[in-house]
């Protein structure tokens, strides 16, 4: 894949997405065991543009086998030592060497997310720059980290030393499919483990091409393996493994429910999860600049079409100016309709497939029918592509569906409140603990509502700024532990306490 230059305009994506050739050079088979291999069963899948509804790709479809054939190559590796013993240095030398791949691919990885899964391509250039500064901050951390030396007497030493868990299997969804799988990929390798990667059936291009890009880096032979297919069969075989350690998972909290009985049918393997939610953005009427707050209310559901497990879906104004602000978020939603996403421009792309689109319309259908007023949106575009545009619902309460379920698309249910207690009792009263908004002037306000938000973040005056440097996870179903900062270290690694007992 080549351009003389950095592509900078849809014609220059377009030429790109032309010159990619799935059927020769682009490895479309598993990675296990350092060999790109078809299924045991043989079986594929179909992976398909959903702007275009054009078919890119027959992907190996793994299964059952296969994923004892790479947990049997993880473990191999993991108690070869070769990477779980390597010196944190050592380490650290090869994941900034796949940093540095990963940056020369940017555009081509960018465009396997945009193609496979529908997000505009100025969106997956994002992505990649998050995945990329996720793998260097790990990277640069891990010869950076002490154990701990325990406060004893003269007569014993005690040291509490932090060791790889063995073999992660990362299961990971389509919304951000290279994002999250560096925010889960990068301190599990950092820390030592080997790694099997489960990308979602839906988006696996770039996790394919992230295979080739680990070897050359020069990660040893079954420290990284890529297992594509369904999370019924593969998925799931991975969660039921006898010799998988740790279960690192992003996705639906129906399916993190699962994957915490695999692991009590199995092995009791630690369940991290990283599960969905219904986020509130309380905004108060003492803001500065409502114009500025509508465009980033705006933006925190229809960024990624809605497909954000911390997308702001659900807005909570105060009374006082709840009219006007919905006025100026509509006319933020008007600037954000979707388009073709091979457009650096379009701030929406496509939906990722037929039945998260058909999904996304029931909600609508049934928000209506709750007796919510549909302010806009809320038909799909025609053909082809499955494009929905901004639907933005007014007047919704906590018993209606759109007001309690995640709908993972672009649809926003604005409630009114009057008082500080009821946004308070408005925004915690959900299943989901992920992230929350808090826009308003008053810091005494700021900091009493922050204390009481039940949520794993909250955004004061902006909504999603954040970097390497904080961790991200989410309460309640939203489920349990962090990924990025050096926190994420602590998922993927254990604490051994050793006493020495020291003659007199
Ligand atoms: P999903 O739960 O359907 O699938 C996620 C992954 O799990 C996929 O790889 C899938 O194949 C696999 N899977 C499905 N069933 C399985 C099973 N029985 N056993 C093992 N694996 C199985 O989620 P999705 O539709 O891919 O992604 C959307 C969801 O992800 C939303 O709920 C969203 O909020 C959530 N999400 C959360 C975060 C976060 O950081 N909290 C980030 C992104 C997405």
């Amino acid at each position: 894949m080549s351009l003389a230059r950095h592509p900078a305009t849809r014609d220059d994506w377009q030429a790109l997405a032309a010159s990619l050739q799935f059927e020769q050079g682009f490895e479309t088979r598993a990675f296990i065991d350092d060999a790109f291999v078809d299924a045991e069963g043989g079986a594929t899948l179909t992976t398909t543009n959903p702007a275009t509804g054009e078919v890119l790709a027959e992907v190996v479809s793994c299964d059952a086998a296969d994923a004892e054939a790479a947990v049997s190559a993880a473990r191999r590796a993991f108690d070869g030592g070769a990477w779980s013993r390597l010196a944190p240095a050592g380490r650290k030398a090869v994941l900034l060497r796949l940093a540095e791949l990963m940056e020369a691919h940017r555009h081509e990885l960018a465009l396997l997310d945009t193609l496979d899964m529908g997000k505009p391509v100025s969106s997956s250039l994002g992505d990649m720059a998050g995945a990329i500064g996720c793998l260097r901050h790990h990277a640069e951390s891990i010869d950076k980290l002490y154990g701990e030396v325990a406060p004893t007497g003269d007569d014993a030493l005690g040291l509490v030393l932090r060791e790889p868990l063995g073999v992660v299997a990362s299961i990971v969804p389509w919304n951000f499919p290279l994002m999250m799988t560096a925010w889960k990929i990068a301190p599990a390798l950092a820390a030592g483990n080997s790694v099997i990667l489960k990308p979602s059936e839906k988006s696996p291009l770039s996790a394919l091409r992230l295979a080739s890009l680990a070897r050359e880096a020069g990660l040893p032979r079954g420290v990284f393996q890529v297992l594509p297919g369904f999370g019924h069969s593969v998925g799931k075989a991975l969660a039921l493994s006898m010799g998988v350690d740790c279960l690192a998972f992003t996705g639906s909290t129906a399916v993190g429910k699962q994957l915490m009985q695999y692991a009590g049918q199995s092995n009791l393997k630690k369940v991290f999860l990283e599960c969905g939610g219904k986020s509130p953005n309380l905004v108060f009427a003492d803001c500065r600049d409502l114009e500025r707050v509508a465009e980033h209310a705006a933006a925190a559901i229809f960024h990624n079409q809605g497909e954000v497990c911390i997308a702001g879906s659900r807005l909570l104004v105060e009374n006082a100016i709840r009219e006007a602000f919905v006025e100026k978020v509509l006319a933020a939603a008007e600037r954000m309709q979707p388009g073709d996403p091979l457009d650096p421009d379009s701030f929406m792309g496509a939906i990722v497939d037929e039945t998260q689109h058909a999904r996304i319309l029931d909600y609508i259908r049934r928000g209506v029918e709750e007796g919510a007023t549909l302010r806009t949106g809320g038909r799909a575009l025609d053909g082809p592509g499955l494009f929905i545009p901004p639907t933005v619902f007014d007047g919704v309460t906590d018993a209606m569906a759109i007001g309690r379920e995640e709908i993972f698309g672009p649809v926003l249910s604005v409630f009114g409140f009057d008082s500080e207690e009821e946004a308070v009792r408005l925004a915690n009263d959900s299943d989901y603990g992920l992230a929350a908004g808090l826009w308003s002037q008053d810091i005494d306000r700021i900091m009493r509502v922050t204390r009481r938000l039940r949520s794993g973040q909250v955004f004061v005056n902006n909504w999603a700024d954040m970097d390497q440097t904080v961790p991200f996870g989410g309460v309640k179903q939203s489920g349990n532990g962090r990924d990025k900062s050096h926190h994420s270290l602590e998922e993927y690694s254990d604490l051994k306490s050793v006493w020495m007992t020291l003659a007199p």
